[in-house]
């Protein structure tokens, strides 16, 4: 478990939420009278209860049918009459330190505007620290209400002989951390000549990353749509955080890889390079390279969207 927050794994949990949806065990928490944005359908169910057990829901009662089976002695309930019911938000990319402060600040700039889960790439506490800064990272997001997925710096340094922060993180780091609870991918390979060159290290790194079956992130802005992007996908790479034009985006959509628009301080690419029908883009509401000057205006990605876009999100199941 990654903190309080995060949910069990289903096969360890499975049993306990058919019989709590049965009534024959306490939910721990119901929540009653909640209008329910259904993200899959684009609806708003009014009056509907939600049984939670083992930090996931186990019951949800609608239409007429309410969760007071799953209620008992020590089962929390909250009345959330005139309330909504919503999935929190995800921020698909950010670098949380480029913002000047730890993930438990950052928490409390964002938790308050609907994100709940972050995908973080600590990359230039890394470039400092190394792996120790990387857990110090982790330990502080233990302690908030925020879901912290990590990625974990790919280039470290970032690049090879220019800097001299002393840091490294190689392959056998990669290997090591792919068997974190809360690591979920290789972070940005920015290393691109690396990867297309086929060289050692590098492939090492996507190697160890697709043995623990986790996702490899990419860093590349394609000029030749045709070839690059495959040679890209063939290397490893599921998903992309540069995109600059349209077409980059859609070859790389066509391939089946995941793309980063990316919202913030230092890109403001998703008005304009948003594709207008696509469903597959993941999107970014990152602060990175700001110290603190967007986190209090563009907190939410629903915010940000809006602010580009002019009205919410069709995507509703992303933003
Ligand atoms: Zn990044």
């Amino acid at each position: 478990m990654i903190n309080h927050f995060c949910k069990h794994p289903l096969w360890e949990c499975n049993d306990r939420l058919v019989r709590v949806a049965q009534g024959l065990e306490p939910a721990d928490l119901v929540i009653r009278h909640a209008r329910l944005v259904d993200v899959c359908t684009h609806e708003v169910l009014d009056d509907t209860d939600i049984a939670v057990a083992s930090g996931r829901v186990a019951y949800v009662g609608m239409n007429g049918h309410t969760a007071d089976h799953c209620i008992g002695e020590n089962t929390k309930v909250v009345d959330a009459t005139g309330l909504f019911a919503s999935p929190g938000f995800m921020d698909g990319h950010i670098h949380v330190e480029s913002a000047m402060v730890g993930v438990s600040e950052y928490a409390r700039a964002v938790v308050p505007h609907g994100t709940t889960g972050i995908f973080t790439d600590p990359h230039e506490v890394a470039n400092v620290c190394g792996l120790e800064g990387v857990k110090v990272m982790f330990d502080d997001a233990k302690r908030t209400p925020l879901k912290a997925m990590v990625t974990i710096p790919s280039c470290v340094p970032a690049a090879t002989g220019v800097e001299d922060t002393g840091s490294k993180i190689d392959a056998a780091d990669i290997r090591e951390t792919m068997g974190w609870d809360n690591v979920v991918a290789l972070g940005e390979m920015m290393n691109f000549p690396g990867i297309l060159g086929g060289e050692a290290g590098v492939q090492d790194e996507v190697r160890e990353t697709l043995k623990a079956d986790r996702c490899v992130t990419g860093h590349y802005a394609v000029p030749e749509q045709e070839s690059w992007p495959q040679r890209l996908y063939r290397r490893g790479n599921q998903h992309c955080h540069e995109s600059f034009t349209v077409d980059d985006v859609l070859a790389k959509l066509r391939l089946g890889m995941y793309v980063l628009l990316r919202q913030g301080s230092a890109w403001q690419n998703l008005p304009v390079y948003l594709p207008p029908s696509s469903r597959l883009a993941s999107t970014c509401a990152t602060a990175s390279s700001a110290p603190m000057t967007t986190i209090p205006t563009r907190s939410s990605p629903r915010d940000t969207w809006i602010a580009c876009c002019g009205r919410p999100s069709p995507l509703a199941s992303t933003l």
